[in-house]
């Protein structure tokens, strides 16, 4: 009978029974152990470890990050004014963003740094700040993708700058004085080393144009497996050639780069998972299904709907009974939507594909694991009007800390306002 990933089956039901489910809980130990192999990532000259924020970004898992000696990426203004507000030193923050924020002069005077992500970027920049300090992100033409919709980098990407606009860039950059001491390039969710030094490659040729670059972040993208036939990026592995091709870059041109990466899955993915109990069965017959339903969905976690990713599960019988039975399931969530599947099959999020797990009984827990990123926060938030579930951490202590309460119906329509 298969086990969750980190939970026990007596914390499943102490943590049921204090917070009621559905419930996000994250691991302690895994988030440390995670962050301890991003600062051990190979680099000849320095590393900033940064965390991608958006991943996961509740304050406590921040707090925790910066204790262990982690840097920030924000993906938006507002993301950096939650990493300040949660404790995060502005120095530590990095901003890259799709939406140039409207207060960049009070965010940069709060000491964050800052990535230009488009031609406009670059100019705004410099009309607030002639004579400053900025990174650029380059999209250097490849990307690796976990899959389609997570590929950041290539011609299909709109993020960052196409590296044949760099002369504009170049303009610009004499235009306002501006000191481009970062380039930065993220392009996606990869694990073979051999995209990595090609990327790598590319955006060092970017490096050469910029004499007063010192720091090249090479973005996140680092893929996690998930489920057990999946493989995770060994950091080590990926990164010995990379190091070898900074140590190269240095003997060629007398330049030791500061190397920076900033992962978001690597950190979070498995250190957290979706607590649920099973709250209905239904059957279609000869010809269908057997249907277990959730009291939770894409409500509280999109991936499988937006992506047809494929998480871990585990059905958690109330009391321990290892002699039960498996039977081959379709899992779905709690919306009125027949997108709310939650095993799709991995070819397309829209066609069912049977899962085998232990029997389950209505009423009992269920594990969704591997759902610590782009999870808690990247919900259909509030679909059907259910309220946003509350999050958990395990700390190492043993203790179970409530890091976020569950929301109340009246929140949830808090900000309507009613036509007289
Ligand atoms: C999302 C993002 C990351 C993290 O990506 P992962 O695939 O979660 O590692 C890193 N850098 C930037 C700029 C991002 O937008």
């Amino acid at each position: 009978m298969s086990t969750p990933r980190f939970l026990s089956h007596d914390q499943c039901k102490q943590i049921a029974q204090e917070y009621r489910t559905p419930i996000y809980v994250y691991d302690e130990a895994s988030l440390k152990q995670a962050a301890e192999e991003v600062l051990a990532f190979p680099a000849p000259y320095g590393l900033t470890g940064r965390y991608a924020m958006k991943a996961c970004p509740n304050g406590a898992i921040l707090t925790r990050f910066r204790d262990w000696g982690l840097h920030f990426d924000a993906s938006s203004g507002h993301e950096v004014q939650r990493a300040v507000r949660s404790g995060v030193p502005a120095e530590r923050i990095s901003l890259s963003s799709q939406e140039f924020p409207d207060n960049i002069t009070d965010l940069v005077n709060l000491g964050i740094s800052v990535n230009a992500c488009s031609l406009k970027q670059v100019e705004a920049f410099g009309e607030a700040f002639p004579g400053g300090k900025l990174g650029l992100r380059v999209n250097p033409g490849v990307g690796s993708g976990g899959t389609k919709k997570t590929n950041v980098g290539g011609p299909s990407s709109s993020f960052g700058i196409w590296y044949e606009l760099l002369d504009q860039v170049e303009a610009l950059v004499e235009k306002y004085s501006l000191q481009v001491f970062r380039i930065h390039s993220h392009i996606g969710s990869g694990s073979d080393p051999d995209v990595w030094v090609k990327a790598v490659d590319l955006t060092l040729a970017q490096v050469e144009r910029f004499p007063n670059v010192t720091n090249v972040n090479l973005g996140g993208g680092f893929k996690v497996g998930r489920m057990p036939d999946e493989v995770s990026t060994d950091l080590q592995v990926v990164g010995a050639p990379v190091k070898k091709t900074f140590e190269a870059f240095a003997e060629r041109t007398g330049r030791k780069l500061h190397m920076e990466i900033e992962p978001g899955t690597y950190l979070v993915a498995n250190a957290g998972c979706l607590l649920a109990s099973v709250q209905d069965k239904t059957s279609t017959g000869e010809e269908g299904h057997e249907f277990l339903k959730l009291d939770t969905g894409m409500t509280d976690i999109l991936r499988p709907t937006l992506y047809a990713a494929q998480q871990p599960m585990t059905v958690v019988p109330l009391e321990e009974d290892p002699d039960r039975e498996e039977q081959s399931v379709i899992v779905v969530g709690h919306c009125c939507e027949s997108g709310d599947l939650l095993t799709p099959d991995p070819s397309d999020p829209g066609l069912l594909k049977e899962r085998v797990l232990t029997r389950a009984n209505i009423g009992d827990l269920f594990v969704i694991d591997g759902a610590g990123a782009y999870c808690a926060g990247m919900p259909a938030k509030n679909y059907n009007s259910f309220p946003e579930v509350p999050e958990v951490m395990v700390c190492e202590s043993g203790e179970i800390a409530l890091i976020r309460k569950r929301q109340t119906l009246d929140q949830v329509f808090q900000n309507e306002v009613p036509l007289s």
